[in-house]
């Protein structure tokens, strides 16, 4: 079958890591001759790249497909693709639900897509899941923006949190080598990006699986040491990293952020819980006074970090009072941005077989005091910004105001002043701040382009 001209379009569920994925294939669809179309119901591939962690994600993905499963019967040559999480859980399962798919493909396998197609046109019904080693990716992503990108720099992840998919879903952790990071970053500074964000589950796993230890016995390559030698990329101003975890965090790479310019002064380090019972229910590896004690360390050396974390509440037996405990180190900690969630039981965890299921309405009650103390602190914090001068890196247009431009400051936060994209896109500008709402920013204009 000849690709050319033919259209596709992808739906992405999830996380940056699903996000990065489908820039992925979307940069192998074209590279095999297919065009994007913005209108699903016009293409003649459709790729959803699913996500576990929701139900309500799972759920939406099965409503969509539904509807491209009938259009099928009219249009047998229109090719449906389910990847992510999903694909990766429910496997043959999906093709049982969905006949009509043509390819069913966990995370792992994301960068074969073009193979897996090929046995699609050849005829065949595929499904790959199965565990592997995660070639190179040579294609190059097609990226949403034009001034941040994501790298990835490990798949996968060796943990086992009693709530989480994603071990089961992507597998162990592979770390890419230090040298295709940097090339790909090279790559990215000569296009004119200015921004990376080094993406893994649990990012501080990096390296671990690589060959070589030093001779004080630790590993050879570890994010510090990434961090170092990614640093003076020509043309990238800004690193950024993800998702931290509690368990792994050092100071060594607190004092290489504190070091480095281009490194931002952003943390994103999830604690889930603020109480020990619950954390260790969870499997998380770490205590909140372990916590407590990493963010104490980040503001010892960079007291303006700004630091965002997730947090679930109603985990499997937690009390009103190990709740309480999130509540207090959330009013304690004072974080910038915190993502909450009530915990929803995904299949194949070990927490979702647990009999001590808290209620949904108590989740809900939980869910939006939390939702209620987050934005109160949040509040707070962001008017250390008011009447400061904060450096922004401009991504786009505000779609509200077109008058106005949008980017984010070094500490993540999304800001807002008048400005024109065309002149502005791409660039770092010092804006006066003059407004300072919960989770975003507005400034008064434009003080000095760098
Ligand atoms: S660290 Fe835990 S929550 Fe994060 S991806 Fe791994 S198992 Fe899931």
């Amino acid at each position: 079958m000849t690709t050319k001209n033919r259209l596709y379009n992808i739906v992405t569920f999830g996380c940056q890591m699903n996000k990065a994925d489908s820039e992925r294939m979307a940069g192998i669809l074209e590279k095999m001759g297919f065009q994007w179309s913005e209108d699903p119901n016009n293409a003649d591939l459709i790729l959803y790249n699913t996500c576990t962690i929701r139900d309500n994600a799972e759920q939406k993905v099965y409503s969509y497909l539904g509807r491209q499963a009938k259009r099928k019967h009219e249009q047998p040559d229109l090719t449906l693709i389910v990847a992510g999480c999903v694909a990766q859980q429910e496997g043959e399962q999906l093709l049982r639900r969905v006949p009509e798919l043509d390819l069913v493909m966990g995370p792992q396998h994301a960068n074969r897509l073009e193979d897996l197609l090929e046995q699609v046109f050849n005829g065949e019904q595929v499904v790959a899941t199965e565990a592997i080693n995660i070639v190179e990716d040579i294609t190059k992503p097609r990226r949403e923006s034009k001034v941040t990108a994501w790298v990835n720099v490990i798949y996968g992840c060796n943990e086992r949190c009693t709530y989480c998919v994603v071990p089961g879903v992507r597998g162990v952790e592979q770390s890419r080598t230090p040298a295709a990071i940097k090339a790909e970053m090279i790559e990215l500074g000569e296009l004119g990006y200015k921004e990376v964000t080094l993406l893994g589950q649990n990012i501080d796993a990096y390296g671990r699986d690589l060959p070589g230890v030093t001779e004080s016995g630790r590993y050879k390559h570890t994010l510090t040491d990434l961090l170092y030698y990614v640093h003076d990329v020509p043309g990238i101003e800004r690193i950024r990293f993800a998702t931290s975890h509690p368990r792994y965090f050092t100071e060594r790479l607190i004092k290489a952020c504190k070091e480095l310019p281009k490194v931002c002064e952003h943390f994103h380090i999830p604690f889930q819980s603020g109480d020990n019972e619950v954390l260790k229910a969870m499997a998380r590896g770490y205590t909140h006074e372990k916590y407590r004690g990493i963010i104490e360390k980040i503001r010892e050396y960079m007291p303006d970090a700004s630091i965002s974390a997730d947090a679930i509440v109603g985990f499997p037996g937690e009390t009103e009072a190990q709740f309480e405990k999130t509540l207090k180190l959330v009013e304690d900690i004072g974080f910038d941005q915190l993502n909450t969630a009530a915990y929803s039981p995904r299949p194949g965890t070990p927490a979702a077989l647990w009999e001590n299921q808290v209620s949904e309405e108590v989740k809900r009650l939980r869910l939006s005091s939390l939702n209620h103390l987050v934005s109160l602190k949040a509040a707070e914090r962001t008017q250390r910004y008011l009447g400061r001068r904060e450096e922004v890196l401009v991504e786009d247009q505000n779609p509200k105001e077109t008058t106005q431009v949008m980017g984010r400051t070094r500490g993540n936060r999304l800001t807002f002043f008048p400005g024109n994209i065309e002149e502005l896109k791409g660039k770092l500008v010092q804006v006066e701040i003059t407004e300072a709402r919960a989770f975003s920013l507005t400034g008064k204009g434009t003080v000095g382009v760098l």
